[in-house]
């Protein structure tokens, strides 16, 4: 090769063994395209694998972020109802709560006797109800609104607010809608909701203010059922007394603050037919607190089984030992609250009681609410008509305000109908009552039920009524309700001139 007038690289090298050089000698141009070819394949290389490279790492961070969006979620979403949760609220709030002050409303949402569905279906029943009911939230509110389940059948919404009249429409119109039936399996529900509002900033400018104060709508909702309320501050004067009596009455039997009295009860021809047992409760820092303030706080504060208990034990003893001194046996009747009744072994405390005092047990009648018929049956009536076996009797009280259809009345092993004091109110004024009375008088009849007249007060009710062939009478003008010691005054005086 010519390399004269070319660009050449050349190596040379000595061997020390042998003495001599090698020369090597190579043209540019070869060198610089195998260099350039190495160059290019190396780059090329790189290049692909930093491509590589590079996808890899946008996939990994791709399902990271993911992932972490689905944690995110979670977090901050119900995972039945795929509805926002609570701390998706306080997460977002700032949105609501801002300088500008936009008004919004804050509802504080609870269905009514959700309970019963998951008692008497199943949980998995239930949960199908409260998917429809998140789905209803989610169709029925378009923008400027954030549903949130809260746990449980509770959820809060917030609903920027626009004009007032269109708002209000809103809130009953929302009640229709959850309240229409779910078609559940084979099932068909009817379910209320009860609602409590509070509003921003007008009530308060901090969330934790306004979920309570909405919340305490809600509670005073609940007890008219399927309504809304808004917030108001004579709630929260009621919550606090409320909160004293539960704090008071943790104490109050150990305390002997209770007490029971007796009223009683008379037949058409002045005889005594029995006394109905009423809890008295008198506290240092309350003074005197009316039994249908604290018989709903003992309720809903777990404490109805105590104070129960106290209530049926105190009466047994005092009317047995009346019983045993004076020849001259009545019946005893004693008031059960509905959580009373479907405590776990209800009737064997009460046997065990009864018998533990020796009272004879066909003297002993419960008084039952009809409030007791919307809770479960397949639970109520196998045991009413256990109770009803050991001999002891039933009285419905408060008859005629509730939801009682006679088909029930006939299935139900009652004794005796307690006809509510409202009617006799105002039955000498008012004939429809006059008419519903008699018409009470005449199922009891049909049913062989005898009837009790309730808050009789004058000698015109008590004429009226003994027309109406009503069988007992109870009020204040046959007697208070009155303290052991009264009533034994009272017996005696009543065996020598009856009324
Ligand atoms: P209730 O069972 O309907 O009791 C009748 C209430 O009417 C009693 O009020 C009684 O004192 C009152 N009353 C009786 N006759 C007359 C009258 O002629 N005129 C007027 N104005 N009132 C009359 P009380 O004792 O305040 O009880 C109120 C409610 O509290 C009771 O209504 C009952 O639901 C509940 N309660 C009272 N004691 C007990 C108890 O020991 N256990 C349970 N579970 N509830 C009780
Ligand atoms: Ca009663
Ligand atoms: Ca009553």
């Amino acid at each position: 090769i010519d390399y004269r007038n070319k660009k050449t690289y050349a190596a040379i090298k000595y061997d020390q063994q042998y003495h001599f050089w090698t020369v090597v000698k190579t043209d540019a141009i070869t060198i610089n395209n195998i260099f350039i070819k190495t160059f290019f394949i190396y780059l090329a290389v790189f290049l692909l694998f930093s491509i590589v490279l590079y996808n890899l790492f946008k996939h990994i961070a791709f399902s990271e972020q993911k992932n972490k969006d689905i944690l995110c979620f979670k977090a901050t979403h119900d995972t039945l109802t795929q509805l926002p949760n609570r701390s998706y609220l306080y997460q977002n709030i700032d949105c609501w709560i801002n300088s500008s002050k936009q008004p919004f409303y804050v509802l504080f949402i609870d269905l009514d006797n959700f309970k019963n569905i998951n008692d008497n279906y199943g949980h998995q029943i239930g949960d199908q109800v409260l998917i429809e009911v998140a789905h209803r939230y989610r169709s029925f509110f378009s923008d400027n609104t954030l549903v949130v389940r809260q746990g449980g059948d509770e959820f809060i919404i917030l609903i920027k607010k626009d004009d007032k009249e269109n708002n209000k429409n809103i809130f009953s119109r929302l009640i229709k809608i959850i309240s229409k039936p779910y078609h559940i399996d084979r099932y068909l529900f009817q379910i209320g909701v009860s609602m409590g509002i509070a509003e921003y900033p007008i009530h308060s400018d901090k969330l934790e203010h306004l979920l309570s104060q909405s919340d305490m709508a809600m509670y005073e909702a609940k007890k008219k059922k399927n309504t809304y309320l808004f917030y108001s501050s004579e709630m929260k004067s009621i919550r606090r007394r409320n909160s004293d009596i539960e704090i008071e009455l943790r104490t109050a039997i150990k305390n002997n603050e209770l007490w029971m009295v007796y009223q009683p009860q008379i037949r058409q021809n002045g005889e005594i037919y029995g006394v109905e047992a009423l809890v008295r409760w008198n506290n240092k820092n309350l003074g005197m607190v009316p039994p249908d303030q604290f018989i709903s706080i003992a309720e809903a504060t777990g404490l109805m089984p105590d104070l129960g208990e106290f209530i049926i034990n105190r009466s047994l003893f005092e009317i047995q030992s009346i019983h045993e001194h004076i020849n001259n046996k009545f019946k005893l009747s004693i008031n059960v609250s509905v959580k009373q009744f479907t405590e776990d072994r209800f009737l064997e405390k009460l046997l065990y009681l009864v018998s533990f005092h020796n009272f004879e047990i066909h003297y002993l009648t419960l008084e039952l609410t009809e409030s007791l018929f919307i809770e479960d049956m397949d639970y109520v009536l196998p045991l009413l008509k256990s109770i009803k076996q050991q001999g002891i009797e039933m009285s419905l009280d408060d008859f005629g305000t509730g939801y009682s259809s006679l088909s029930m009345l006939e299935k139900l092993p009652i004794d005796e109908l307690k006809i509510d004091k409202a009617f006799i109110d105002e039955m000498l004024e008012n004939k429809r009552y006059q008419a519903m009375i008699q018409g009470i008088i005449n199922i009891g009849k049909n049913l062989s039920q005898h009837t009790l007249a309730e808050g009789v007060e004058t000698r015109e009710q008590v004429e009226m009524l003994n027309h109406f062939n009503c069988e007992i009478y109870q009020g204040y003008y046959f007697s208070q309700p009155l303290s052991k010691d009264e009533l034994i005054t009272f017996l005696q005086d009543n065996i020598n001139n009856s009324f």
